[in-house]
């Protein structure tokens, strides 16, 4: 549980953290360290030098700008839950925020941190999937967005290239008829998504669906849209039985992880239950 030799240098600027990640082959951001940290203790990252960004104020905060929500890669899950312009303009994002492990993790961990590390069972990627948020970054190349639907390829892996840092996540705001929200089956000790489902709804005034995004995390190697899901929901009036038959059956077990939180066959039953109960929810978000 000791972590290789590294070496440590504290970024003065972002521009300072891209040159020193440009230096090192095998250089690794740290941000709020708590799923680095503890790779690193068991050999599962051995980063030669290690870039602390976490002092940069830049990437800290959250703004509104135009129709989006602008939350800074190095926000804590604890500054998204308690922020009124995310309640106000995105409240999803507050109630995602604060199902995140226990206030320990929610001071220190960050949204940047969480996206970049890609872990199959965190939360954000469900979200960001069903808000169809944009994460932008900057690396030796320039600066560049990335939708949330092209950044996850698997485990652990995204579209990050070496020497991009993530520098913020734009959340469209939530407009009229619209409405989202996140079920989640937690594991009981960590409060990771064994199965985690978000979504979004548009509805039109007849209380038609005119649109639908559901991002699936917990579940598979990596967070994914529940396109089938999607496809039955538009067009449909949004009460229990469509619903129910939307979300049924959509997830196959022999696509699913399994592990001590629960069998594929488990977590395929818990993603209809989490469908349903998301769904259900962001209907009567849109609705209110
Ligand atoms: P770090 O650990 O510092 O970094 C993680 C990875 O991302 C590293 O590879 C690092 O190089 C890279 N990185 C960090 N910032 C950037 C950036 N801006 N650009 C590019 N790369 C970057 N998460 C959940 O979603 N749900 C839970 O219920 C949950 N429970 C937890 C319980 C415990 C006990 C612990 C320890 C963690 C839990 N987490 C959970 C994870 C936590 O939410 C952290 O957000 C997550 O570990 C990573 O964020 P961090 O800021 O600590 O990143």
């Amino acid at each position: 549980m000791i972590p290789s030799a590294f070496q440590y240098v504290r970024a003065s600027s972002v521009d300072d953290a891209l040159a020193r990640l440009a230096g090192s082959a095998d250089a690794a951001v740290l941000a709020g360290g708590h799923s680095l940290i503890p790779a690193m203790k068991l050999r599962l990252n051995d980063p030669s030098v290690l870039v602390d960004i976490s002092r940069l104020d830049e990437l800290r905060g959250i703004s509104v700008s135009g129709s989006s929500l602008v939350v800074g890669a190095l926000t804590t899950h604890r500054s998204v839950e308690t922020s009124p312009d995310v309640k106000a303009r995105c409240r999803v994002l507050s109630d995602v925020a604060a199902g995140i492990g226990d206030p320990q993790v929610r001071n220190l961990g960050t949204i940047g941190g969480s996206l970049a590390h890609a872990d199959p069972a965190a939360d954000y990627p469900a979200i960001v999937l069903a808000l169809d948020a944009t994460i932008a970054v900057r690396g030796p190349a320039g600066s560049r967005n990335i939708k949330a639907t092209d950044f996850f390829r698997g485990l652990f892996e995204t579209a990050l290239e070496s020497g991009e840092l993530i520098t913020e996540v734009a959340f469209p705001v939530m407009g009229p008829g619209e409405g989202a929200s996140y079920a989640k089956f937690a594991n009981p000790a960590s409060k990771y998504a064994v199965v985690g489902v978000a979504a979004w709804v548009a509805l039109d005034d007849q209380g038609a669906c005119t649109d639908a995004r559901v991002g699936v995390t917990g579940a598979t190697s990596q967070p994914h849209r529940a396109r089938d899901v999607e496809a039955r929901l538009r067009g449909a009036r949004l009460d229990g039985a469509s619903i129910a038959a939307a979300a049924e059956g959509f997830a196959s077990a022999d696509s699913m992880l399994s592990d001590l939180g629960g069998s594929s066959e488990y977590r395929a039953h818990l993603c209809s239950v989490m469908a349903r109960r998301a769904i259900a929810a962001a209907a009567a978000d849109a609705s209110s």
